[in-house]
């Protein structure tokens, strides 16, 4: 067929197919070991559920205004505020169908043809397709393992040309698990605002931290890196609602105003129902969080325990988000082949660092229980002592 060659360029999301091969494989039968997806196994806490059952028993099933339900974006700008110290107004507030399409929306309204938008390395798989969808270019700048897998203002720098439009900064990393201090966000910021960047701060892993870390929200280092910062977030980490897709972002009213008429014309407002759930989550106990944090950790200590541990592989300690991103060229494989034959051999399902933009790595989810993780590192020990 005659595509779209925008379209008909991109790759299927790697993280979605190797979760789905696996769920696949397990369906039919096969002892699976899964780290393949960034998702939380548990289920999305009770109160939750129930808000959003009541809504739908209430009758809350006709369309949502196209930006979402003021007393969702209410409850958002009240987070953002008391939180993250983001002096957000409700209007500034967009929820969509998950933090993937607020994201989305933001590339396709800031990117004219040939922008460049710098991308910090390894990457979330999913922002170069969208940027390149947009018309725009990913340009990246790669931190190295010696770094923490972070990137250095130097590089930044280095990497800024007249073209440059965007930064784009997911801390903590997905799939790197680690996280900057305020102090190192603060100097990329500053490099950002001086060149006249935008920010885009993908901040929906920060309620996952550990060893004491703190997720810094780029917005609240100065007024000046506020005017530039675009907030996105989510109810999918924090709250195990990934099948719920909501999101949203927030940010200038100008570019709020664009990304809704541009929602207003593919998807209209997410999921009504859903939408109640969402101020439920936000306004409700957040003890259910915590609960699910510590179960993180305790399975992220043992993870990187055992991977250390293996001959072959290094891996920077992480300390936020739900993966850790081992180094694997020690093993002498590339990503994808010792994905596909630990998958073959082995049964255990990781993502290959490839399309992460670090084909010497792969990334484990530890979103799973710690005896898939214990099983799964039995296996691991055993498929790099066949290689060695
Ligand atoms: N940003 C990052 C870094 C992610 O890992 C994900 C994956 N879930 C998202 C955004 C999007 O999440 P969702 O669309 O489920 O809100
Ligand atoms: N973000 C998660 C991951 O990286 C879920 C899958 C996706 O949307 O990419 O595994």
């Amino acid at each position: 067929m005659d595509l779209n060659e925008r379209v008909a360029g991109i790759p299927p999301s790697l993280t979605l197919a190797v979760d789905a091969k696996a769920k696949a494989m397990a369906a039919a039968g096969e002892n699976i070991c899964g780290f393949g997806a960034g998702e939380p196994d548990f289920d999305t806490p009770e109160h939750i559920k129930e808000a959003a059952t009541k809504a739908l028993r209430e009758g809350k099933t006709k369309y949502a205004p196209n930006d979402g339900i003021m007393e969702l974006r209410v409850a958002i700008a009240d987070k953002l505020a008391s939180e993250n110290k983001l002096a957000y107004k409700p209007e500034q507030v967009l929820v969509s169908n998950g933090a993937k399409h607020s994201l989305f929306n933001i590339f396709m309204a800031l990117c004219r043809d040939g922008d460049e938008v710098v991308i910090p390395a390894p990457y979330w798989l999913s922002y170069p397709e969208m940027v390149r969808v947009a018309g725009g270019k990913p340009v990246f700048v790669k931190g190295s393992d010696g770094s923490g897998l972070k990137i250095t203002p130097a590089a930044l720098k280095a990497a800024i040309t007249p073209r440059s439009k965007v930064l784009v900064l997911n801390s903590p990393s997905n799939p790197t698990g680690t996280v900057y201090a305020r102090a190192e966000l603060a100097a990329l910021a500053e490099v950002a605002v001086q060149h006249g960047l935008y920010i885009v701060s993908d901040e929906i892993y920060e309620r996952m931290v550990y060893d004491g870390v703190e997720a810094t929200s780029v917005g609240a280092l100065s007024p000046e890196i506020f005017k530039r910062t675009i907030t996105v977030n989510g109810f999918s980490k924090p709250y195990a609602m990934t099948g719920w897709r909501l999101g949203y972002f927030a940010g200038p009213l100008e570019l709020v105003k664009a990304c809704s008429a541009l929602q207003s014309h593919s998807t209209s407002a997410p999921n009504t129902f859903a939408q109640y759930g969402g101020i439920a989550a936000l306004r409700g106990p957040q003890d259910c969080v915590d609960r699910m944090v510590k179960a993180f950790d305790e399975r992220r200590q043992y993870l990187h325990r055992r991977l250390t541990a293996l001959r072959g592989l290094t891996c920077v300690r992480p300390t936020g988000a739900f993966y850790a991103f081992p180094n694997i060229a020690g093993t002498g494989l590339a990503s994808l082949d010792f994905a596909a034959r630990l998958l073959e051999q082995e049964k255990v399902a990781v993502v290959p660092g490839l399309p992460f933009g670090a084909d010497d790595h792969v990334r484990f989810s530890y979103a799973c229980s710690l005896a898939n993780i214990e099983e799964g590192m039995n296996r691991l020990e055993r498929f790099v002592k066949r290689l060695a």
